[in-house]
């Protein structure tokens, strides 16, 4: 019945019937033999300096060609697949494959780092660190990997010990964990002082409001200096037009993600967005303008 649904049909089901364990179990079955049939694939998103045009790298995305549903995004199965032992074998599967990515980006001259979302039963479970050890030792990628890993706030900070042991492990291996959601959850800031993460993601929620709201601007701004006092990086997620830019350099939030820069993309089109993109002329800093 979920077929006759449509494309994004199990998003509307699953918010409807929540409860339905044969819908779920369904999903998991399906999604288990995409897993083998090689139906995931990975989308793009870049991530830039506003002020300078650096890009600063890019985001893997996981999408699920379905033979019968089409280009699925992860909101009609990630919630089921999360709550279920599949994570890790999608995470494996996501950490891999951008690793394989990055090679083939790296034979053409372009040298990116790849953030690749985790989800926090798997970050959080006994075998993450030596999962992530494993493919990079497979991918020969142990000196320097330029990987890093996003976990979002809410979720993985629920054991915080937990998370300080794992991020310290990641730190120990060369990657760096970035807290993803940034802002949704109750502790953000002191948990900032608790782990040693190297970057946060502002979330969209909160920038789409900065134009309409002061107190959301309110809300980016602090978030945005506490963490640069702490030497921690921050990127505005969901930036999606000039004018949030403008504002959010205005605050001090220089790197962004959003369809304002780029909309995730199939990563052979990674390398001419990247020759064409220019920031837009009202995000070049004053500084940056006198400098000629
Ligand atoms: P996220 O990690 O916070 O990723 C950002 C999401 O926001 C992406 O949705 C992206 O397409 C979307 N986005 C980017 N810019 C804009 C914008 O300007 N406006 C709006 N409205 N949206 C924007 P996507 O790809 O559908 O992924 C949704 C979520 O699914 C991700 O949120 C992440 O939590 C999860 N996810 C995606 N890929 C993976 C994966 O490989 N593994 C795991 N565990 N989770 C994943
Ligand atoms: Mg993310
Ligand atoms: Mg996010
Ligand atoms: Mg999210």
């Amino acid at each position: 019945r979920a077929k006759d649904l449509g494309r994004n049909g199990w998003a509307i089901f699953e918010s409807e019937m929540a409860h339905s364990l044969q819908l779920q179990h369904q999903i998991l079955t399906e999604f288990g033999q995409a897993l083998r049939n090689g139906e995931l694939c990975l989308y793009y998103q870049p991530q830039v300096n506003m002020e300078t045009g650096q890009v600063v790298g890019v985001e893997a995305l996981v999408r699920w060609n379905h033979p019968e549903r089409g280009l699925l995004t992860p909101e009609s199965f990630i919630g089921v697949v999360e709550k279920s032992e599949l994570i890790a074998a999608m995470g494996r599967w996501v950490l891999e494959s951008a690793l394989i990515q990055q090679k083939e980006w790296e034979r053409i001259g372009i040298h990116l780092r790849i953030s690749v979302n985790i989800g926090a039963r798997h970050f959080l479970s006994d075998g993450f660190v030596e999962d992530l050890a494993q493919i990079l030792l497979r991918q020969e990628r142990t000196e320097q990997p330029r990987i890093e890993i996003e976990v979002t706030e809410t979720e993985a900070l629920r054991d915080l010990e937990r998370a300080r042991k794992t991020i310290d492990l990641c730190r120990g291996l060369g990657v760096s964990v970035s807290l993803d959601d940034f802002g949704t959850g109750q502790a953000s800031l002191t948990s900032l002082q608790q782990l040693d993460i190297k970057e946060v993601k502002i979330d969209k929620c909160f920038v789409h409001r900065i134009m309409a709201s002061q107190k959301d601007l309110a809300i980016v701004f602090s978030l945005s200096v506490a963490a640069r006092m702490m030497l921690i990086d921050v990127v505005a997620e969901g930036v999606e037009t000039e004018e949030e830019g403008a504002l959010l350099i205005l605050i001090g939030c220089t790197v962004a993600q959003g369809f304002g820069i780029a909309r995730p993309m199939l990563p052979s089109m990674i390398p001419d967005w990247q020759k064409k993109w220019k920031p837009f002329s009202s995000w070049k800093s004053q500084t940056t303008r006198n400098m000629g």
